[in-house]
């Protein structure tokens, strides 16, 4: 080794020890007489003092030392002058007289700073990305994605889980995205897929008698841009035999609650994982990806308002639609132009409006409420006790604002509210910022029904097993049918879905043939599959995590690009290496491929 010790892992009990460093310059000071090091590796920090009465031509080298040069440094461990210590650094008691020196490696004055963790404009942190990382927060994310996953081997190791291999160049398996396709030299005019998840892979491996797998698998989903989506992005992927949903359920919530409580014990939990069916959640949080660390429950108002004079909120219903409300609290305050900004918003999600009531005049009961301390433009279509039952059922007080979205269609009325519940949490840090709030979604629809392609799609993928009691159904009211389909999500974001599978050939056949594939194209895209289901295919489920989602809550991270090392960019260009970029005419003509003029 060029070291006998790393820069971190010096303290008190070394003082007197001749050491052996080797680094990066973090930072360094020129104190007229003596120059000062703060000298970074892998581990850590520590400060080294060139001493021009210790050393001349050491001082002389330091004097020629600026940040991110990597340099080596001999020298003996010595206590700080009392008064110096620096209690911040894990090796604030100490310092290292230099006795010899030498650069290895000058660097240029790097683009950004590494040593100070001030806002850099995010491409030309990718395009630096080794520099980027070499900063402590992203040096704490890579260890922390590092802790997790080896966690996540230990804990399935420990329980009979054995980890497979998949392959990355294989054929096309839905999961709802574009796939990416790679073009075949051997094969003219024919493409691999890679993987949007490797979930027929994982079936097969069920097949094959594996009962307990697992992988830590990269997925490809060829998506339009959406923000916090990578093209490429890492699950935990498993998949056990003979096991019922609550198996599956069980071992995550024990798997991430030990997780948690090992590697990060300063975040608490909600314990045990709160459950809500599909219905509930959509019911009461809009979507069903709630955020459960604050309440802000969404109200139907319908029944209240379904006589009113407000012919907005009567045309709704009669629409089949419905009136819905949420209770902000403390904001009656609200500006016209802040209630605006809320109304442009729910307007943008595809509401017809926001109608805002706000509860001013004091501290008192509800039951002191008068028309004049409510401010909104329905109260004169609303009597008092209606506006008290509207206030009553969505929890309000006095100086609170409700937010209320009509629509004929509910599905409109609730993605509006889900985000104002999110963005007024947001606002109101409503939110533990040390909570996770794990949540389990449960009995989802199998299918739902897709407007523009006028068909039915999966919820999931089309893997995913109806519940047998809806099973006779699936022929006459398929959006009944009910699927073994469970979600996880935390703080608002879906970590991932899972479910138990079909497994018998003619079940699987009859749900493509509901999802509108042919015959031909089943047997083309999927033979291979089902005729596996033929050689005893036994009862399987699983799920897939996304390990970045995980490892971006637990960092106290606002995107997944900051817990992935070399992530593409919001645009999906991945900025380290300039990808994607040209190929040469003699790469495309391998590959039989010739460019279209655009
Ligand atoms: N393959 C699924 C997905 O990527 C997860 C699963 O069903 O296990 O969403």
């Amino acid at each position: 080794m060029l070291k006998t010790h790393s820069c971190g892992e010096l303290n008190k009990n070394h003082v007197g020890a001749r050491v052996t460093l080797a680094g990066w310059v973090d930072r360094r000071r020129d104190q007229g007489g003596l120059i000062f090091i703060d000298l970074r590796d892998g581990q850590g920090i520590v400060q080294v003092v060139f001493n021009p009465e210790v050393s001349k031509p050491c001082h002389d080298i330091a004097s020629e030392m600026r940040n991110e040069y990597v340099v080596r440094v001999s020298g003996e461990v010595a206590p700080r002058p009392p008064g110096t210590e620096n209690p911040k650094l894990p090796t604030g008691d100490i310092e290292v007289i230099a006795h010899n020196t030498d650069i290895l490696n000058p660097s240029k004055t790097p683009p950004f700073y590494i040593n100070e963790d001030t806002e850099v404009e995010e491409s030309l942190r990718l395009r630096y990305r080794y520099l980027d990382l070499r900063r402590e927060r992203m040096k704490e994310n890579l260890i922390l994605r590092h802790k997790v996953v080896k966690f996540m081997r230990d804990f399935l190791d420990a329980r009979g889980f054995i980890e497979v291999e998949t392959p990355i160049l294989i054929k096309s398996t839905p999961e709802g995205a574009r796939d990416y396709l790679v073009p075949s030299r051997l094969y003219p005019g024919k493409f691999y897929a890679l993987p949007q998840s490797p979930q027929q892979l994982k079936q097969l491996l069920m097949v094959a008698g594996v009962e307990r797998y697992f992988q830590i698998a990269r997925c490809f989903r060829d998506e339009d841009t959406r923000a916090d989506r990578q093209p490429e992005f890492t699950q935990l992927d498993l998949e056990m035999s003979f096991v019922e949903e609550e198996d599956i359920l069980s071992l995550l919530e024990e798997l991430l609650t030990s997780m948690v409580e090992t590697i990060k014990p300063e975040m608490r939990l909600m314990k045990p994982f709160p459950r809500l069916t599909y219905a509930e959640a959509m019911e009461r949080y809009g979507t069903d990806k709630p955020d459960l660390r604050f309440g802000m429950e969404i109200g139907d108002l319908s029944d209240i308002v379904a006589q009113s004079n407000f012919s907005i909120f009567r045309s709704a219903i009669a629409g089949g639609g419905k009136v819905k409300g949420i209770c902000v609290p403390c904001c009656a305050t609200y500006t016209c132009s802040q209630l605006d900004e809320l109304n442009k918003m729910v307007r943008g999600l595809g509401a017809e409006g926001l109608v805002t009531m706000a509860l001013g005049g004091g501290t008192g009961s509800l039951n002191d409420l008068t028309g004049e301390m409510v401010k909104s433009v329905v109260t004169k279509f609303l009597t008092l006790d209606q506006v008290k039952e509207i206030a009553g059922r969505l929890g309000a007080g006095m100086g609170d604002l409700l937010l209320i979205i009509a629509g004929k269609k509910t599905r409109l009325v609730n993605t509006a509210l889900s985000e104002l519940r999110r963005e007024m949490g947001h606002r109101l840090k409503l939110a533990e910022p040390d909570l996770l709030a794990f949540t389990f979604i449960v009995d989802y629809p199998l299918l739902q029904w897709n407007e523009e392609t006028k068909q039915w799609e999966s919820m999931h993928h089309p893997f995913t097993a109806p519940k047998d009691e809806d099973v006779p159904l699936l022929d006459s009211a398929p959006e009944k049918v009910r699927a073994k389909h469970y979600d996880i999500v935390c703080n608002g974001y879906e970590l991932s879905s899972g479910s138990l599978r079909i497994y018998t050939s003619h079940l699987q056949r009859r749900i493509f043939k509901l999802l509108g594939y042919s015959d031909e194209e089943v047997e083309e895209r999927f033979g291979h599959f089902l005729e596996a289901f033929d050689y005893g295919a036994p009862p399987h489920g699983g799920i897939a995590p996304g390990i970045d989602r995980i490892v971006m809550l637990l960092a106290g991270e606002e995107t997944i690009r900051e817990v992935i090392a070399f992530p593409k960019s919001q645009t999906a260009a991945d900025l380290t290496f300039d990808a994607p970029s040209p190929v040469t005419d003699e790469q495309l003509a391998e590959l039989h491929l010739r460019l279209r003029e655009e």
